[in-house]
C-alpha cells in the first residue's frame, strides 16, 4: 500500500502555539500517527541507487523525527531554517565554526553563559580566533570593542545568567550590521514564546533546548535557527559555493555531526508544544516571587528585569511579552546564601534551569565556580532561583521558611 506524501500545511500565518504544537508535525504520512514517531534509525532504503525516499539517506545528514524538531524550531523563532544538535554547547561550536576563521575577532558578553565563555577562550582562542568580552548593556562600548574588518560575530545572551543583564537586541544588531559581523543571539533564557531576536535583527538564535524548550529536567539538546537571508560575513566564501548562512550551518552540522538523536529530538519537540503555557505559569509565579523578595527583611537584593529597579526593565519591557522564570537574589552573606539553599524542600538544590520544577542554587560555589577569580565572577551572597510551574503559594511558603 502506498500513498503519496500530502503537502505539508503552511502554518506562517497561525499563533504561537498553533505553530509550536503543529508546524512540521503534520499527521505521519504512512500510517497517520498524530505525532512525529520516534524514527530510531541510522540508514534508510533507497530505491535504485540515489532513490532516496524523502531526501532521507543516514540519520547523522537527516532524520525524520529531528526533522519535525528543526521546522517546528524555525517556525517558533519566525526563522528559515532550524538545526537540533546534541547540546546547546554543540550548537554554538556549530556557528562558530561556520563564520569564524584564524584571525578574526568576536565581541561577547562580559557575564556571558559559562559554558559559552570556556568554549570562545579555551576552545576557539587556541584556533586563533579573539574575543573582547564587553558590557553588553552599553552601546558605547560595544562600538568601540568593534575591530573594523576582524569582528566577524556579535554574540549577546539577554537576559544573563545569573545576574540577568539585559542588552537590547535591535540596537546591537545595527552595530553588527554596520560592521559586517554575523549577529547571534543565546535566546536560551527568555525563549521564542517571550522573545523573537530575528524579528529584531539577529542572524540567527542559539538555544540550549536543555532548558525551556526541553522543559522537564529530562534531555540534553541545543538549536540553531538562521534568519531567512542571513548571509556569512562579507568576504567569507561558504562551503557548498553560497554565502548563505544557512547553508554554512547545514554543511556543518552534517561535516561535523553533534546532531540530536531521534529519541531526544521527540523529547524536545514534546517540551516545545506547552513552551506557551509553562512561560505564563513560570513568569506569573517568578513575578509574584520577586515581590515576596522584595519585602523579606534577610533579602538584601532582588534581580529580576520585570522589576521597575532593574537596570534593563525598559528595554526588556520593548523586547520581551514577559520577563521569564529566572531570579537572583542576595541575602548579604555566603554563610546565609548556603543556609538558604540547604533549607528549601520544593525548590530543589541543583544546577540547571528551565524545568517544571522549581530549583535553587548558589552560583559563586555551583554553576558559576569554574570562573571565581575572572571578570565572571558573581557575588558570593547571591541565590539563583528557576521558579517552576507548582502552586505559586507552596513556592512562597518554601522560601519563606528557608530565609527565616
Ligand atoms: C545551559 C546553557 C547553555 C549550554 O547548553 P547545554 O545544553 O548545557 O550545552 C548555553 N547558554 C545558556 C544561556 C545556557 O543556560
Amino acid at each position: 500500500m502506498t500513498t503519496d506524501t500530502p503537502t505539508p500545511h503552511d502554518w506562517t500565518d497561525a499563533g504561537f502555539s498553533t505553530r509550536a504544537i503543529h508546524a512540521g508535525q503534520d499527521p505521519d504520512a504512512a500510517t497517520g500517527a498524530v505525532v512525529p514517531p520516534i524514527y530510531q534509525v541510522s540508514t534508510y532504503k533507497q530505491d535504485g541507487v540515489g532513490g532516496l525516499r524523502g531526501g532521507y539517506e543516514y540519520s547523522r545528514s537527516a532524520n525524520p523525527t529531528r526533522t519535525a524538531l528543526e521546522q517546528a524550531l524555525a517556525s517558533a523563532e519566525g526563522g528559515a531554517r532550524g538545526f537540533a544538535f546534541a547540546s546547546g554547547l554543540a550548537a554554538e561550536d556549530t556557528v562558530l565554526r561556520a563564520v569564524l576563521r584564524p584571525g578574526d575577532h568576536m565581541v561577547v558578553p562580559d557575564d556571558a553563559y559559562g559554558g559559552s565563555y570556556r568554549l570562545f577562550a579555551r576552545v576557539f582562542g587556541p584556533w586563533g580566533v579573539e574575543h573582547t568580552p564587553v558590557d553588553l548593556s552599553d552601546l558605547d562600548a560595544i562600538s568601540a570593542a568593534i575591530e573594523p574588518g576582524r569582528t566577524k560575530v556579535v554574540w549577546v545572551e539577554t537576559p544573563t545568567n545569573p545576574l540577568l543583564g539585559i542588552s537590547d537586541i535591535a540596537a546591537i544588531a545595527a552595530i553588527a550590521r554596520a560592521a559586517g559581523a554575523v549577529l547571534v543571539v543565546d535566546n536560551t533564557f527568555a525563549t521564542p514564546y517571550l522573545q523573537q531576536p530575528l524579528s529584531l535583527g539577529a542572524d540567527v538564535v542559539v538555544h540550549s533546548t536543555t532548558k525551556y524548550i526541553g522543559g522537564h529536567s529530562d534531555v540534553v539538546g541545543g538549536a540553531l535557527v538562521v534568519a531567512e537571508g542571513a548571509q556569512l560575513p562579507v568576504g567569507l566564501d561558504g562551503p557548498t559555493g553560497t554565502t548563505g548562512l544557512a547553508d554554512a550551518v547545514a554543511f556543518h552540522q552534517n561535516a561535523s555531526g553533534a546532531v540530536a538523536g531521534p529519541f531526544d529530538a521527540w523529547l524536545t519537540l514534546r517540551g516545545l508544544k506547552t513552551l506557551a503555557v509553562r512561560m505564563e505559569r513560570h513568569s506569573s509565579n517568578a513575578a509574584a516571587i520577586a515581590r515576596f523578595l522584595v519585602g523579606h527583611s534577610a533579602v538584601t537584593q532582588v534581580i529580576y528585569p520585570g522589576l521597575e529597579e532593574h537596570a534593563g526593565h525598559e528595554v526588556a519591557a520593548r523586547q520581551m511579552s514577559g520577563f521569564g522564570g529566572m531570579i537572583s537574589f542576595r541575602t548579604g552573606s555566603r554563610a546565609k546564601a548556603l543556609d538558604v539553599c540547604a533549607r528549601t524542600r520544593v525548590f530543589t538544590l541543583a544546577e540547571s534551569l528551565g524545568g517544571v520544577e522549581s530549583l535553587i542554587e548558589h552560583p559563586g560555589q555551583m554553576t558559576h565556580a569554574s570562573v571565581a577569580g575572572s571578570m565572571l565572577e558573581v557575588p558570593d551572597d547571591l541565590v539563583r532561583l528557576s521558579v517552576g510551574i507548582e502552586d505559586l503559594a507552596d513556592l512562597v511558603a518554601d522560601l519563606g521558611q528557608a530565609l527565616a
